[in-house]
């Protein structure tokens, strides 16, 4: 193996996380990058020391560069996934207090390994622990300012570029433009006057293009893979000022109605589905709701040969029992006949529907007609006994049914449009013989 193979599979080990936990539920995603970025940000103070690819002569890219590659990536990741400054914010405590833990305890090591009391088995050099408190402060503050200069480049880019595999390619040259930046600005601050310093800044700039490069292919394959985070990153409201004005109380403020939002959009969806598949007047199922359930329940009596049963009822004389008694009166009559007529049956895939003025159905899948005759016969019992007064019905002196009710085995060669011509042409004979009674067939 050479040594561009083992720096990609360096790459790529470090690209590979990030990537998975993006495909993490979301109400846990956040908290494992948090965690993956300290990890990194923790192996990154180790590795600096360890171990360095010398690409070339001139350029020289460490373990712990690597690892900071990493870092702003698996940020850059975040951020476009969270859509909310606060990333920021965290992610500087985060690399406070990890860097506070790392500082501490690399001086305790260092300062164990060189006294005597404790055994240093594998003869490990207290060099690995070398920090210094300038350079962690250096780089704490360059990482912060990096950081916004990014989300602001983020911002202003998606005030003019729409398209989203362009906002791509953009946002990772933003990503690589960062990186560079801070090939030149950490040796800078971290280093100060040195007559090698261009030379220095020449190799570290030139190693953190490298880098970034390496980076900006997981990057191109977070965007094109998360396609949805980028849209909805470039319809977020994030605001750079937020981070500033916005405190822990405000921004709960701002969840808080958002959620509220969320909930009273969510029982708006609610009741337009009840409205789109219910009657309003007797809250039975609607005309629509009964043509979509009849299709389902044909197709899946079919697949599993079973009998598909169709009743229709209609009210006896109500024109006659509007002219006489009004139409609110026959609006009550409607509903009084709804409640009784959604009680016939409780199975969960019976359906009592509302299919007409004064017209209303059920479908009994996985019944014969013979099977729901007595149910529908104790319905008009029930209504005697409700005694709705029709004094202009010529059948009786109540409000009465006719009951047309057909079954049929579905089958390729039939369609649920035969079952209700069926049905209606026995409701239609029920009127015939007299109404107020049932006709029913099994074909
Ligand atoms: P038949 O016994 O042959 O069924 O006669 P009918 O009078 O019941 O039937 P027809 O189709 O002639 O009249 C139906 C009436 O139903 C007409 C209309 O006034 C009434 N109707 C339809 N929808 C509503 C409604 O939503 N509310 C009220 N109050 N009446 C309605
Ligand atoms: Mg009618
Ligand atoms: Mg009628």
């Amino acid at each position: 193996m050479n040594i561009l193979s083992a720096f990609i599979i360096n790459i790529a080990l470090y690209s590979v996380f990030p990537l998975y936990l993006t495909t993490v539920k979301p109400k846990s995603r956040a908290t494992a990058f948090y965690i993956y970025i300290s990890v990194v940000l923790v192996l990154g103070s180790l590795l600096g020391s360890i171990y360095s690819f010398k690409l070339t002569d001139n350029i020289i890219i460490s373990g712990g560069s690597i690892a900071f590659g990493a870092f702003m990536m698996s940020i850059t990741m975040l951020l476009i996934i969270e859509r909310n400054v606060s990333v920021l914010s965290n992610i500087m405590k985060l690399v406070l207090l990890v860097n506070t833990l790392t500082y501490l305890s690399f001086k305790l090591y260092s300062w164990l390994l060189d006294s005597d009391l404790i055994l240093n088995h594998l003869n490990i050099s207290t060099n690995i622990f070398q920090t210094s408190l300038s350079v962690l402060l250096i780089g704490g503050g360059l990482i912060f300012v990096e950081l916004l200069f990014l989300l602001f480049l983020f911002i202003q880019v998606r005030k003019f570029i729409f398209n989203i595999s362009f906002l791509s390619i953009i946002y990772t040259c933003a990503f690589i433009l960062i990186l560079c930046l801070d090939g030149l600005l950490f040796p800078l601050f971290a280093i100060g006057y040195d007559e090698n310093l261009g030379h220095i800044i020449i190799g570290n700039v030139t190693g953190k293009l490298i880098l970034a490069l390496s980076y900006s292919l997981p990057m191109l394959l977070f965007y094109w893979l998360f396609k949805r985070h980028l849209v909805r990153f470039l319809k977020s409201p994030i605001q750079l000022q937020n981070l500033m004005t916005a405190p822990r109380k405000k921004l709960l403020e701002e969840l808080h109605k958002y959620e509220m939002q969320d909930q009273k959009l969510r029982q708006t969806n609610l009741e337009l589905l009840q409205q789109s598949t219910h009657d309003s007047l007797t809250s039975l199922a609607n005309r629509r709701k009964f043509d979509q359930t009849l299709n389902i329940e044909w197709k899946r009596c079919e697949r599993c040969e079973k009998p598909l049963t169709l009743v229709i009822g209609d009210i006896d004389f109500f024109k006659q029992y509007n002219d006489h008694y009004g139409h609110l009166k026959g609006d009550h009559c409607l509903k009084a006949i709804a409640i009784l007529w959604g009680n016939c049956f409780s199975r969960p895939a019976d359906l009592a529907a509302r299919i007409g003025g004064e017209e209303f159905a059920m479908i009994l899948p996985e019944t014969f007609a013979a099977a729901c005759v007595d149910e529908i016969t104790l319905f008009l019992e029930k209504l005697k006994i409700e005694n709705i007064p029709h004094e202009k019905s010529s059948v009786a002196n109540y409000v009465s049914l006719s009951i047309g009710i057909a079954s049929v085995i579905p089958n390729k060669n039939a369609s649920e449009n035969d079952l209700i011509e069926l049905a209606d042409k026995n409701l239609y004979q029920a009127k015939e013989q007299g109404r107020n009674r049932i006709i029913y067939s099994n074909n």
